[in-house]
Order: structure tokens, then C-alpha cells, then sequence
């Protein structure tokens, strides 16, 4: 018998022996009343009640007989009942357990594969590829097999992305991934790693012809143009492969070869290349980074620098951005370009920004101190904002320092907003509420909804600094200039133009009535000692040269 059927019985026992205590209540009534009906008659007839007169009333009032019966009826109908009504109970229970049951369970599946799936393309993510290679390089250690690793990174998709927006891009995406699915084997996995990177596992290769061939197969599958919006789009990618055990026995390392085929690949434009040794020259300094930026967080190699911003209806600088530096020991003064991307691949974004954010909070105070006083803008990445616990990290950091209103400002992207919308409001809302203002950055190269942008507790938006550099001789950028700055005035928010790098478009900027400008003209970041001086002796000069 198996659990359910015990259930089942169990139940069934409960519920009848409920149903039969109400049934002997039911004869006890009934019993009652033959009694008490038999002795008034008796009375009623004999006008006392003996033992011959009970006998005479009950043989021959047929009443009293229908009523003699009912005792039985109740014991008969009790149990027969009971039974009925405790066995559909106890079906109805165990049916609504085994449905709640199986709700749960494809709660679970769902959550499971959310874990371990893109959700833009719906292919295996990094996590998945991670598990499945490794059981891969096992066996096929145990059985002297091989496997093989490619790594696929589309050429200047950044362009696309840059140009046509991120929904854009996120279309060519999915059509990329959708082509390679229809070439790789039922056996072999398809990953996407992050950004334009995908990943093939290939679980068994014959002989290098059959990579040949396969390789063929994928270039193939990319040369036709992909459509987009009635567009036709060329679109190259660059392969790199490494294959266990010949270079490689452990996931990290195959996983980490295959990027360095794939990036000298990329660089001598050849679309294809084996990994081997001779290929670590062209490894970026992005994948040795990789490793030492956790390190470099521990050794104070993480600096700030400050570029200000230009406040144009007072004519002064209100506020300045934080912008991260790494010292490196070796290359000396990296931009975040080359490791914020990175530490968002890695998850040390999380940590970089609580860094970023605690430094800032930590420089404001300390100029406090001075009698200097500066609002600082943090950059937030959108996987931060939305995906970590950060949102809990910057209010404690901010509940915690009691900063005044409006002393932080929170840069954050399009993309952090369109992820989820409904998240981004309420975590927008909460930071808000704690005194922080919202900024929305790198403003017209993405993708979102006015409705959108007019529900959010935004307070500004910045002109991405591609259409403020060029805008005076191209006559496209300064009519996007010149809509955007109208648009945020319109839904009331204030504009920056960031990429000021002459006083001919900071004027320009002006009679556009920008509200704030950010540039190399003013000032390119600096350290907070050089910025503080440069503050009190190059910032006036450069702000009398613009009209009142
Ligand atoms: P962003 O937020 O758009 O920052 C402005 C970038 O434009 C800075 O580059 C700044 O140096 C540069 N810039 C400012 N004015 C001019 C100009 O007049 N001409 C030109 N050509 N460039 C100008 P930077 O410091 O290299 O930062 C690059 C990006 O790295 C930032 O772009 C931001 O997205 C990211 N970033 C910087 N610090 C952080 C950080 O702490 N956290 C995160 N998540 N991202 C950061
Ligand atoms: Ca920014
Ligand atoms: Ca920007």
C-alpha cells in the first residue's frame, strides 16, 4: 500500500467515526421518542402506564410502529452516509494536496531553470556551460576522449548596440543564437556567456576534420545578413577553441584558453584560431586583470578621481562624479573601461561598487571636515542595481552616514530600468526616499519609454557624451542635443551634457539652456586633493568666460 492509500484509509477512519457519533445521537433522539410517544399514549388510554398497557398502545397504534422503525433507519442511514461522505472528503483532500504538490514542484523547476538559463535567448548561461563542461572534461578523462571548447564573440557589435540601441541589439542577439542552435549536435551545448559571447561544448570530436568542418558550419550559418527593422546587417564573429586534454584539463583553464584563441583570433582578423601557447602573447591584459582585481580591491590599488560639473544657473560647481581608476602595479593607471566589464562578468562589481559608493561617502564627509562642500554622482551598473542585494548595501551605507538630502547622486543606465521596471521604481523610490537623487546617464543611446522615464522618481537625465562631442559640426547630434534637453525640461527633469570639450559647445549648451555641463574643457577627473585646487584656483577663470 502506498502513502497516499494509507492517507486515504486514515482519513476515511476519521471522518466515519465523526460521521457515526452525530448517527448515535440521531438513535438516541429517536429511541427516545418511541418511548416517550409510547408512554403518553399508554397514559392518555389507561390513565396509568403498566406493563398491558404499553403492550396494548404499541400493538395497535401503527404510528408508533413507523416511529419503532426509526431507530434502525438512522443506524443503517449513519453509517451508510458516512461512509459516502468521508471517503469524497478524503478524495478531495488528497487530489488538492497532490495538485499543491505539483504546483511546487514546477515552482521549482521554473526558479531552476531561471538559475541556469539567459532569459534573453533562453540558452544554457554561463553557470549551465560551467557544469556541463566540467562533466564533460570527467568522462571524457575516464574514457581518453576529447572535448572541445569554442568561444564566439561577435566583431564591433558594440557598434550596433551603440547606433541602433540596445533593443536593437538585443534582436541580432537572439537571431544569432537561434542560427547557432540550428548547427549544433543534440549532444553539444550552446551557451551564452555574457554580452556578444557565446560558448559551443562540444562533447566529442572525432578528428580535426570534423572541426574543419563544424567551423566551416558556423561561418556559414553568420554569413547571410541578419534583418533588423528592414535592415540588412553584416555581422562577423570571431572564434576561438581549446580542446581537453590537450590544452587543458580543468574547466578554468579550457574556458580561459578558448578566450585567448578567441581574442587573437579577433585581432589578426582571422576568424578562427586554435589555442596554443604562442596565441598568450595576444591575451589581453583583460584576462590577467581578471584574476588580480579582487586583489587589487584588498591592496588599495582602487582610486576615485573627480570631474566636475558645472551648475550654469548659479555659475558654480555643485556637484562632481565619481569616477573609478585602478593603479595597477605593472600597467600603471587603467580607465574602468578596461576592468569594469570585467568585474561585472565576475560578480566583483558588487564589491567595487560598495567600495565606490563608501569612498564617495567617506570624501564628501572629509571635506566636510574642510569646509569644502561637494556632492558626489556614483555610477551604478545595471546588474548591480537590480540583480545583487546593492540596493540593501547602498542604504545602509547612506542610513548609516546620515548624509544630508540631496548629497548623492545615483547614476544609473536605461538598461537598469527596462530589466524590470517595476523593480527599478521600487528600489528607485527607497533610495529616493533616503536622499539620494536620480540621474539617468549615457541618456540617448538606449532604449526607454517616456511613460516609463515619467513615472520614476528621476530628477535628471545626462546626454551621452557621443552626441554633446561632435554636435557643433554635426547637425544630426545637435538636433538630438537640442530634443533631449526640450524633452527633460518638458517632463521636468534637469539636463546635463557631459563630453564638453570646448567653450564653443558649452556656450552653444547654454543657449540651449542646458542646466549643467561636465567636460575635458572644465576639467578631465582628477584625484581629491588636485581637484579641491583646482576648485579653488582654475574654476572661476574658466566659469567667467562663459556669458552671464
Ligand atoms: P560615464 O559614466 O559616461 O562617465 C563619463 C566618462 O566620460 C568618463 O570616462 C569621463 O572621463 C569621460 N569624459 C568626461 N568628459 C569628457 C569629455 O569632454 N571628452 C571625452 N572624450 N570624455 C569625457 P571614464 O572615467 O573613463 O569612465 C568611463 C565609464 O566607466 C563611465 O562612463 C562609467 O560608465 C564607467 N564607470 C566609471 N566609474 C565607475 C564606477 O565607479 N562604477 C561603475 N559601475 N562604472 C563606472
Ligand atoms: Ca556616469
Ligand atoms: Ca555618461
Amino acid at each position: 500500500m502506498n502513502t497516499t492509500q494509507i492517507n486515504l484509509k486514515n482519513n476515511i477512519r476519521i471522518l466515519k467515526s465523526t460521521v457515526n457519533r452525530q448517527a448515535l445521537y440521531g438513535l438516541a433522539i429517536s429511541l427516545a421518542s418511541v418511548i416517550i410517544a409510547t408512554l403518553v399514549n399508554c397514559y392518555m388510554r389507561e390513565g396509568s402506564i403498566t406493563i398491558d398497557g404499553i403492550y396494548t398502545v404499541q400493538k395497535s397504534l401503527p404510528v408508533l410502529w413507523l416511529l419503532d422503525a426509526l431507530p434502525f433507519v438512522f443506524l443503517f442511514w449513519g453509517q451508510y452516509v458516512g461512509s459516502v461522505l468521508a471517503y469524497e472528503a478524503s478524495a478531495l483532500i488528497i487530489d488538492q494536496t497532490d495538485e499543491l504538490r505539483s504546483q511546487t514542484a514546477t515552482l521549482e523547476k521554473k526558479v531552476m531553470y531561471e538559475a541556469t538559463h539567459d532569459s534573453l535567448t533562453e540558452l544554457p548561461n554561463r553557470i549551465l556551460l560551467h557544469d556541463r563542461l566540467e562533466q564533460a572534461i570527467n568522462i571524457s578523462l575516464r574514457h581518453n576522449g576529447t572535448v572541445g571548447l569554442i568561444i564566439l564573440d561577435l566583431d564591433r557589435f558594440k557598434e550596433v548596440n551603440d547606433t541602433l540601441g540596445h533593443f536593437a541589439g538585443d534582436k541580432v542577439l537572439k537571431q544569432v543564437a537561434l542560427r547557432l542552435r540550428g548547427i549544433v549536435r543534440k549532444s553539444d551545448t550552446l551557451a551564452r556567456m555574457g554580452g556578444d559571447e557565446f560558448a559551443i561544448l562540444l562533447t566529442e570530436i572525432e578528428n580535426t576534420n570534423a572541426l574543419d568542418i563544424f567551423i566551416q558550419r558556423i561561418n556559414q550559418a553568420m554569413q547571410l545578413p541578419f534583418k533588423l527593422a528592414g535592415m540588412s546587417l553584416d555581422l562577423q564573429a570571431s572564434l576561438g577553441i581549446a580542446i581537453c586534454p590537450d590544452h587543458g584539463k580543468d574547466v578554468d583553464t579550457i574556458i580561459q584558453r578558448a578566450e585567448v584563441a578567441m581574442y587573437a583570433a579577433k585581432q589578426q582578423k582571422i576568424g578562427f584560431a586554435l589555442y596554443s601557447p604562442e596565441l598568450d602573447r595576444f591575451s589581453p591584459r583583460r584576462l590577467t586583470l581578471m584574476g588580480e582585481l579582487r586583489q587589487a580591491l584588498q591592496r588599495d590599488e582602487i582610486l576615485l578621481y573627480f570631474q566636475p560639473q558645472i551648475d550654469l544657473a548659479t555659475g558654480t560647481i555643485l556637484q562632481a562624479e565619481s569616477l573609478i581608476r585602478w593603479q595597477h602595479p605593472i600597467h600603471g593607471l587603467l580607465a574602468p573601461d578596461e576592468f569594469i566589464d570585467l568585474a561585472e562578468r565576475t560578480g566583483l562589481i558588487k564589491e567595487v561598487t560598495s567600495w565606490v559608493l563608501n569612498e564617495s561617502i567617506n570624501q564628501i564627509l572629509q571635506w566636510q571636515k574642510e569646509d569644502f562642500h561637494m556632492t558626489l554622482a556614483v555610477n551604478i551598473s545595471p546588474s548591480c542595481l537590480l540583480n545583487t542585494d546593492l540596493p540593501e548595501i547602498i542604504i545602509g551605507s547612506l542610513g548609516s552616514h546620515n548624509l544630508g538630502k540631496s548629497m548623492l547622486t545615483i547614476e544609473i543606465t536605461e538598461t537598469s530600468i527596462i530589466q524590470d521596471p517595476h523593480l527599478a521604481y521600487e528600489i528607485l523610490s527607497r533610495l529616493k526616499n533616503l536622499g539620494a537623487d536620480i540621474s539617468i546617464d549615457d541618456f540617448g543611446t538606449g532604449y526607454s519609454s517616456l511613460a516609463m522615464l515619467r513615472r520614476l522618481p528621476v530628477s535628471e537625465i545626462k546626454i551621452d557624451k557621443s552626441f554633446v562631442m561632435d554636435m557643433l559640426d554635426n547637425e544630426d547630434d545637435e538636433i538630438i542635443v537640442k530634443s533631449i534637453i526640450e524633452l527633460g525640461h518638458n517632463l521636468g527633469l534637469s539636463v546635463v551634457a557631459e563630453g564638453v570639450e570646448s567653450l564653443k559647445t558649452a556656450k552653444r549648451l547654454q543657449q540651449m539652456h542646458c542646466d549643467t555641463l561636465q567636460g575635458f574643457y572644465f576639467s578631465k577627473p582628477l584625484p581629491a586633493d588636485q581637484f579641491k585646487q583646482w576648485h579653488d584656483h582654475s574654476a572661476a577663470t574658466l566659469l567667467s568666460q562663459l556669458p552671464e
